[in-house]
């Protein structure tokens, strides 16, 4: 419990209206997404403008009092997990739309804006923000700016790092800190806003994005092939990109997926295959037909099942949407879902599913595995029950084991959903002594009474 004084001086701070305190409110905010973790913290607050913020941590830092920078929580490694009798700083309702700047095709917004109003916005001007998280309809830009998230468009178009162009930071001693600009090129001191990226809410309260927009392609084709054996699947993926075709989006859902996505979603998809795979391609008109050809004779090539192109938008939107729900329809099949996102090099990929298959087998767990395929990025997903303590540890053992392979193959433990607290334990492995020790003292001068985010990432 926070004591009643510092709860009146918040209050004064950002106003009444905008603490929360009791208990069956705080509740809402003891957890994000990541399954089986849970704290209740020391209060709720609501912020409004960088200079709220300011207040706040200016406040927090004389009294050392922990913040937990809080989006829309639908963060999948514990990031926005409070820590015991923390303030939770939350930024939706900083969620304006500053500027669409149309000469220099940049957009700059609050963090509290979701993903899909960026990209909305951006469409609506003509123009295309790719970074594309399956969670973009409630996701935040300054979540997606902590988590440096990815998304299913990643393989042609790179991740939420590749369109940050500038930063408005709060440090955590409350001094307001502005880093980058419209220039498309500027090598003037170190590239600061690029620590905040990824930073995961440990290292500033990120308050404005200026985001660098792109012209949107002029045309799209999606389709989605079907295989019998995953390791053809995956032939297909490597065959694809050694022909130099680099598609937006290339997603596969494994046997237990598709038949959980199908259950969920009724879209029609084909259920006697083990693995599928949704390939878009965008740019060009005739680029996006030679390259929809090439691909779909690729497939065929490699042993496909079906082939099945889409005919129209509303088509094209069906077959995606069958991926854009894997996670939740997984998650409708047990009490826990337990997701993680191993990353390898796209030449490992088949040996790594194998692996994740051979690991549920030994562990005798059930296990759904989908993920954006072209970018070796596996989301192995264990559908178990928290409450079965014997299960859980099977289950961390089978992740223990998953992770060391991703390591051993020259992948990484984490391609997309941070470090938090559910990877804290393999970081330290997989980084090596000087890196931890830069992050260390990186995070010390920035945060010397280690008030934001305490005991995230490293400690
Ligand atoms: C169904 C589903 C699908 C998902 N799909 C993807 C995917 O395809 N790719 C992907 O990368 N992730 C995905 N995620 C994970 C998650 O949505 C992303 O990490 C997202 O960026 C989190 O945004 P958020 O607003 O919910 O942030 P939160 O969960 O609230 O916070 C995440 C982290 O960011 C910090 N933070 C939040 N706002 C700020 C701020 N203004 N300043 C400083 N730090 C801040 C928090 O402290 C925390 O450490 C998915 C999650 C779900 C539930």
């Amino acid at each position: 419990m926070l004591a009643q004084d510092v709860i009146g001086d918040l209050k004064r701070l950002v106003g009444p209206a905008n603490v929360l305190t009791a208990k069956e409110d705080l509740l809402c905010y003891s957890f994000d997404g990541t399954a089986a973790l849970q704290q209740m913290p020391g209060c709720v607050l609501f912020v409004s403008t960088t200079e709220e913020v300011a207040k706040v941590l200016t406040f927090a830092n004389a009294a050392k009092l922990p913040v937990v920078t809080r989006g829309s929580g639908t963060g999948l490694s514990g990031g926005s997990l409070p820590s015991p009798d923390c303030i939770v700083l939350c930024t939706v309702r900083m969620a304006k739309i500053l500027e669409l700047d149309r000469a220099n095709l940049t957009m700059m917004v609050e963090p509290g804006v979701t993903t899909l109003q960026v990209a909305d916005a951006a469409a609506a001007a003509g123009l295309f923000y790719p970074p594309d998280p399956g969670s973009m309809k409630i996701s935040t830009i300054g979540g997606n700016v902590a988590e440096n998230s990815g998304g299913l468009r990643g393989l042609k178009y790179g991740i939420t790092r590749n369109y940050i162009m500038g930063l408005e930071v709060v440090l955590p001693d409350g001094e307001i800190l502005w880093t980058g600009n419209k220039c498309v090129k500027d090598v003037a001191g170190y590239s600061l806003k690029d620590i905040f990226i990824g930073s995961e809410g440990t290292l500033g309260v990120i308050t404005k994005v200026l985001l660098k927009l792109i012209p949107k392609p002029a045309a799209k084709k999606t389709m989605v092939a079907t295989f019998s054996q995953m390791d053809h699947a995956a032939d297909a993926v490597s065959a694809i990109i050694a022909a130099q075709i680099i598609p937006c989006t290339m997603e596969f859902l494994d046997r237990t997926t598709i038949h959980c996505v199908e259950d969920y979603a009724k879209i029609g998809l084909p259920l006697d295959c083990e693995a599928l795979l949704l390939i878009e391609t965008d740019g060009h008109p005739a680029a996006v037909a030679d390259e929809a050809a090439r691909m779909e004779k690729i497939c065929r090539e490699k042993g496909c099942m079906e082939v099945r192109m889409a005919r129209d938008t509303a088509e094209a939107d069906k077959l995606a949407s069958a991926r854009r729900s894997a996670f939740s329809a997984l998650a409708r099949v047990a009490p826990t879902t337990i997701l993680e996102d191993a990353t390898v090099p796209r030449s490992e990929l088949a040996k790594m599913i194998r692996f994740v298959a051979a690991v549920a087998k030994k562990y005798q767990l059930r296990i759904g595995t989908f993920g954006h395929m072209g970018d070796g990025n596996l989301h192995p997903t264990f559908l178990t029950d928290e409450r079965n303590k014997e299960e859980m540890h099977r289950v961390e053992e089978a992740f223990k084991e998953i992770f060391d392979e991703a390591i051993r193959l020259g992948g990484t433990i984490t391609g997309e959903h941070g470090v938090g607290l559910a990877k804290k334990s393999f970081l330290p492995k997989f980084l090596g002594d000087a890196q931890m020790r830069v992050h260390r003292e990186l995070r010390h001068i920035l945060d010397p009474n280690g008030i934001l985010n305490p005991g995230k990432m490293f400690d």
